[in-house]
């Protein structure tokens, strides 16, 4: 398959739009990281994401909408539900409701549930509402590799592999969306903490998030399958440890080390580390460091709950 990249105008929008109503695929910036999208409703045009990156077909998509109706559209709302939209969308917040029928079995994973979100990046939203559907996105990567927050990293896994990239430049968090389940208003479930702060949610709700139980898992597949890893190991220092002496080790977090690394990125502040910690993977490995040193990043605001989750995941440790 031959992949066009461009630059982002008015034409490559509708360019776009036109491969996604016909059953293609196109890769697209959101805020969160690149996005893999397909026409959700089309299970032909689904089955080529999973072919495409590689992944497992109980893992079920995010519906990316640009409007509260096209929600409505694809799900049951609930009062929650409501609330939470109107507080956080545009956003990286993704909720997991009843399914429509509309919704293909293949596009949520043969699940009852369906998850959607809108990003709040122009370019995602011109190319939903010039599509006229819903667009189903996974992160534009091969499965298990860390999710692709800049054009390149997207060319280096995507291209051969899908009809369009679409290029927006660096996006702005770095990690996924936070996924909750809404479906029951009365004990709503933290399936996947992300660029929503847990904090916000919960102070808008005036309730605590709950974890979800094993039964709960299962209905969350996405949350089994080793990801976000670069190809060289990932260990995990925690500051109050010593320091790992591995020779032509890469090293990266909040905090300056007094080491020998062959390679180091220090982060300004928490936001920063989400923002750089996959394009960090990506430049390491393409180094053939031995392995990459990461900071496990301490406290409950902002972003650091789902730092912690990738980094977890990525070093092996789920
Ligand atoms: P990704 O597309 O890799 O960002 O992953 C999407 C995440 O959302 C995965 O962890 C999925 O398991 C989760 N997800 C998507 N749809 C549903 C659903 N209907 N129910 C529960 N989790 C879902
Ligand atoms: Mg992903």
């Amino acid at each position: 398959m031959i992949t066009i990249s461009t630059k982002i105008n008015p034409e490559s929008i509708s360019q776009a739009a036109k491969i996604i109503r016909e059953g293609g695929l196109v890769a697209f910036p959101t805020e969160t990281v690149y996005g893999l999208g397909a026409n959700a409703l089309d299970s032909e045009a689904v089955r080529k994401i999973y072919e495409a990156k590689g992944r497992p077909s109980d893992n079920p998509l995010i519906l990316h909408v640009s409007s509260f109706e096209q929600a409505s559209e694809l799900v049951y709302m609930n009062n929650v539900a409501e609330k939470l939209i109107a507080k956080f969308w545009p956003g990286p917040l993704t909720l997991v409701l009843p399914a429509k029928e509309i919704v293909p079995l293949s596009t949520r994973g043969g699940l009852e549930t369906a998850a959607i979100r809108m990003p709040d990046n122009p370019v995602a939203q011109a190319l939903i509402k010039a599509s006229g559907v819903p667009i189903a996105a996974p992160s534009a990567n091969i499965s298990g590799r860390p999710s692709p927050t800049d054009f390149e990293s997207v060319y280096n896994d995507m291209n051969g592999r899908v009809n369009m990239i679409l290029d927006g430049g660096k996006v702005d968090v770095g990690i996924e969306s936070t996924v909750i389940d809404v479906t029951n208003p009365e004990k709503i479930l933290m399936l996947r903490p992300g660029g929503m702060p847990r904090e916000l949610i919960e102070n808008v709700l005036d309730a605590k998030l709950y974890f979800p139980d094993e039964t709960s898992k299962k209905r969350s597949p996405g949350t089994r399958y080793k990801h976000y890893a670069p190809n060289i190991p990932v260990v995990i220092w925690r500051k109050s440890k010593n320091f790992p002496e591995i020779n032509n080790a890469a090293y990266m977090g909040v905090h300056d080390v007094d080491c020998n690394c062959a390679g180091k990125i220090i982060f300004p502040d928490i936001n920063s580390y989400a923002h750089g910690l996959f394009a960090g993977f990506r430049e390491f490995e393409a180094k053939n460091f031995a392995c990459i040193i990461v900071e496990w990043p301490e406290g409950d605001s902002g972003v650091s709950e789902g730092l912690r989750d990738r980094i977890s995941r990525a070093a092996g440790e789920k």
